[in-house]
């Protein structure tokens, strides 16, 4: 046993609607690796903070002050969801959303990545042909803090008939830098391959983003680089999915064709991301909503957060085999049959359970990988 032990704090934001369901899930699968890890000398302990809807119930603000100071003095934050249709008439900055933007402002995590895989089974819930899918393994990594979403001035002049608005993408270099940097790293990790995603024949910004990764690329010369346009992108996607490795894109555009992936993969429920900063603490996400018309009612799919609790393991808590690990558990799960009613087809073997089951068996799997691999005294983590 190590004699030297490190303690991780997390801070959980179960949020809303099915927010504190698939959260509870992920403490079922955090419970279970704690325990393992305790013996590798790895302390985790975590405490739960309200965000969003439940936090203006509460205290009355979307991101109180707590759970602020929480969050930013914590290694890693995994979130649920925000909102619902109980705050729907409240002003823009005072709904649950704006806490979850709040948050991601003060946290400066301006790399989110998404993967998106076809996970064991679930190639019926893709639109796509199966030949599209085979080898689908995409890591989008999306600027998150910048662009035309933030950019000033913004606003709307005029009345009718005459109204106009107006917005402003603008970006730095050095945003494009530190979020190309992300991409490239990522990319050593997988099949070293960069798609960069811009509209340089029509704009200014997108003629800056291209000459900048360009610049990043020579810091790679291991790592293949290929630029796209995104209408093109959009295209390719359906395509060929598999064609690509780490797609590289600034905010909008990566908020489109992230939505994008989501439905080639076919499930949004079992769709993970990561949002990263410099050395702050990241925050981990399930790419799905609070799904009010679901909620507590043991319905929702807990992988997608689950699988958020992995991409935590591995850039938080630098434990990528921890993380291979929980990924190894949802699979598993996945080829005993097992799925949500949101994943289900009818399929002979399928068996459909709840989230708490669903977790519990994750729970399980994954404490069974990594009992086998301690018994066998192996270096693990
Ligand atoms: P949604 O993702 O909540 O739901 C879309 C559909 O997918 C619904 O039919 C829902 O039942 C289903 N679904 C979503 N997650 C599921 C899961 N884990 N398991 C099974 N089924 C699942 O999107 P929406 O309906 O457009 O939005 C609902 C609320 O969520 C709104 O208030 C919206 O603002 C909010 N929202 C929050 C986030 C976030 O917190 N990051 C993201 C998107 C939407």
């Amino acid at each position: 046993m190590n004699e030297q032990r490190e303690t991780h704090q997390l801070v959980l934001l179960p949020g809303d609607g099915i927010g504190p369901e698939v959260i509870k899930a992920a403490e079922t699968v955090l419970a279970t690796a704690r325990e393992y890890l305790r013996h590798e000398g790895i302390e985790l302990s975590w405490q739960a903070k309200p965000i969003g809807g439940a936090a203006i119930d509460q205290v009355g603000k979307p991101l109180p002050d707590d759970t602020l100071a929480a969050a930013q003095g914590a290694k890693a934050v995994l979130l649920g969801a925000v909102g619902g249709p109980e705050w729907d008439g409240l002003a823009p900055g005072d709904r649950p959303e704006a806490g979850l933007l709040g948050l991601r402002r003060a946290l400066s995590v301006y790399a989110n990545l998404r993967p998106a895989t076809m996970l064991p089974g679930l190639g019926g819930q893709s639109p796509l042909k199966s030949r599209a899918l085979q080898g689908l393994d995409v890591l989008l990594v999306r600027e998150l803090t910048g662009g035309v979403y933030f950019g000033e001035p913004r606003g709307r002049a005029g009345d009718a008939p005459s109204r106009q608005a107006l917005d402003t993408m603008a970006y730095q270099e050095g945003e494009i830098r530190r979020v190309a940097h992300v991409a490239f790293r990522a990319a050593r990790r997988r099949q070293r391959r960069v798609t960069s995603v811009d509209k340089r024949n029509v704009l200014e910004t997108s003629r800056l983003w291209r000459e900048v990764v360009e610049d990043v690329a020579t810091d790679y010369p291991d790592v293949r680089l290929e630029h796209q346009l995104v209408d093109s992108m959009a295209m390719l996607l359906v395509l060929k999915p598999h064609a690509f490795d780490v797609v590289l894109t600034e905010n909008m555009f990566g908020d489109i064709l992230s939505d994008e992936l989501g439905g080639v993969v076919g499930s949004l429920g079992v769709m993970a991301s990561a949002s990263l900063g410099d050395g702050g603490p990241g925050l981990y996400e399930p790419v799905h909503g609070s799904a009010p018309d679901i909620a507590g009612k043991d319905m929702a799919n807990p992988l997608g957060a689950i699988l958020s609790l992995a991409m935590l393991a591995e850039h938080s808590l630098e434990l990528p085999l921890l993380a291979r690990a929980i990924e190894g558990a949802v699979k598993e799960v996945l080829r005993q049959g097992l799925r949500t009613r949101d994943i289900a087809d009818g399929s002979q073997g399928e068996r459909v359970v709840g989230t708490r089951e669903m977790a519990e068996r994750v729970a399980d799997a994954l404490a069974q990988d990594l009992h086998t691999r301690q018994a066998l005294n192996a270096a693990y983590f």
